[in-house]
């Protein structure tokens, strides 16, 4: 329920994992054995005393969860931060030498780009400084 929560948390550089077929007692144990926060929009799992931390999601609209989570960990998003992990598999990205990633991106990506990164887990390639800095902007005004 909260896969676009998730993605989001990934954009602004938390690391973030997630799973809609994980059974509760799954949540618990993964959350103590991996020092998470479980973020659920069910009251039930929340009121399990032995998690150590579980995060109630009371709003339905995407930003104002994302405002929940920030305000409950007390962070503000930061440029440095965003897009820093892959959104795929989670893990942090690492810059890259733009020659090594050449025959691995579309050739007008490659010409118009100096900047590239790599997910060390499923050796995606990330690029766009400019893009980065646009959404910043943009969430900064609506978070
Ligand atoms: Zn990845």
């Amino acid at each position: 329920m909260l896969g676009s929560l998730a993605r989001w948390l990934r954009i602004l550089g938390y690391d973030t994992a997630y799973d809609n077929r994980i059974e509760d007692d799954e949540i618990i144990e993964r959350c103590r054995r991996e020092g998470r926060i479980a973020l659920t929009r069910d009251r039930r799992l929340t009121q399990r005393s032995r998690l150590r931390g579980c995060l109630l999601i009371e709003h339905e609209e995407l930003f104002e969860q994302i405002r929940e989570v920030l305000k409950a960990i007390d962070h503000e998003i930061s440029p440095n931060r965003l897009l820093s992990r892959c959104l795929e598999c989670n893990s942090l990205l690492e810059s890259v030498d733009k020659e090594a990633i050449r025959l691995q991106v579309p050739a007008y990506v490659f010409k118009t780009h100096s900047h590239f990164k790599r997910c060390p887990g499923c050796q995606r390639i990330y690029w766009g400084g400019t893009h980065r800095r646009n959404i910043y902007q943009r969430l900064k005004t609506r978070l």
